[in-house]
């Protein structure tokens, strides 16, 4: 049966606080467009801007989602900033080693240019090549990654960032660090959007509760991710800004940085989250990737996301999908379920 309007008009009224046909649904695949292509090694595959787009434009051939999300992964600014980065044969890349051995290093750290550095030019160019073929129907989203916390955790380590913040000894030396961050972030995600991406996107999850307190995230990440949101609006760019784990006590922090989309997971709390998006920013999430959309039935996913549309959909402002990556082993009729309950749960041209 087709359908009175595109996904990108969809997606765009939903964003505009408009009510369109229907709840629209997300793809958070990048994994699973490696195991679609066939690719024997994710490594070559993340590293391969024309077959990512290929990728992610089969995929959209094939289950008709709404809003497309374009990367590979979560380290690529980390490696374009000096971390050593594996790419793994089955998974996506992986930060191994940081960038610098002390926060003194800070300085001699460079903001990369994102069209010269391969790793983000293939990204750029997979976001160009899926724009030129499907950006005219489709809402593309050139994947940002990663926000200034989280990036800076890469750059200097996990574990001796965690000792930085917990010592509390250099607080003008890590925002410094931060602040490098928040450039290089900038920097990429004005490319994205040069290449034609609907929307752009921070992805901070390290900075959320499951990891650190609301206090250090108030006090570390907070202020950086509101700044970085600010200059991209007076760009005039769309920002989705992804947390996952449970953010529900900082929501509505990630609700006033101004962020056009708020990305949650399953374990987020569906009402609170409703209660302090609405009118304010659209939601994006929730569905379980791994418990649910990789290792559930059909039957689940419909179950999961019509509880979903039905918290989170009234009124507008809420994009159904996966409330993070969707591991490559997801079955294709799980996404299926995913779209078809967004048809049948979440019109609003019925209500
Ligand atoms: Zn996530």
């Amino acid at each position: 049966m087709s359908e009175s309007m595109t996904s990108l008009e969809r997606t765009l009224l939903t964003l505009d606080g408009k009510l369109p046909d229907r709840v629209p649904v997300d793809l958070h695949n990048f994994q699973m467009t490696a195991r679609l292509m066939g690719a024997t090694s994710f490594a070559d595959f993340y590293r391969d801007g024309d077959a990512m787009a290929e990728g992610q434009i089969k995929a959209w051939e094939r289950f008709g989602h709404d809003v497309l999300i374009v990367e590979n992964g979560t380290a690529a600014l980390a490696e374009a900033c000096g971390v050593h980065v594996i790419y793994q044969d089955d998974a996506a890349p992986v930060a191994k080693e940081p960038a610098i051995k002390s926060l003194d290093d800070v300085d001699s750290l460079e903001v990369p240019d994102p069209y010269k550095v391969p790793v983000l030019a293939e990204n750029l160019k997979a976001t160009r090549r899926v724009v030129e073929a499907i950006g005219d129907r489709a809402f593309i989203i050139g994947r940002g990654d990663q926000g200034p916390f989280s990036l800076a955790s890469e750059i200097r380590g996990m574990s001796d960032f965690m000792v930085d913040l917990a010592l509390g000894e250099q607080p003008e030396k890590i925002h410094r660090l931060l602040d490098f961050c928040r450039e290089v972030a900038y920097r990429y995600m004005l490319a994205q959007i040069e290449q034609g991406a609907h929307c752009t996107s921070i992805g901070d999850s390290p900075s959320g509760p499951d990891v650190i307190s609301p206090r250090f995230y108030r006090e570390y990440a907070y202020p950086h991710v509101k700044r970085l949101v600010d200059d991209l609006k007076a760009q005039g760019v769309r920002v989705a800004y992804h947390i996952c784990g449970n953010s529900t006590p900082i929501i509505e922090e990630m609700v006033s940085t101004g962020a056009t989309i708020v990305e949650i997971d399953q374990k987020a709390d569906l009402r609170l989250s409703k209660a302090a998006a609405q009118g304010k920013t659209t939601l994006l999430g929730p569905v379980d990737p791994s418990g649910v959309l990789a290792n559930g039935t059909p039957d689940d996913v419909m179950a999961k996301a019509r509880e979903a549309i039905e918290i989170l959909a009234p009124g507008g402002g809420f994009i159904l999908g996966p409330g993070c990556a969707l591991p490559d082993t997801t079955p294709d009729e799980n996404i299926d379920a995913l779209i078809d309950a967004a048809k049948r749960y979440g019109r609003y041209d019925r209500r």
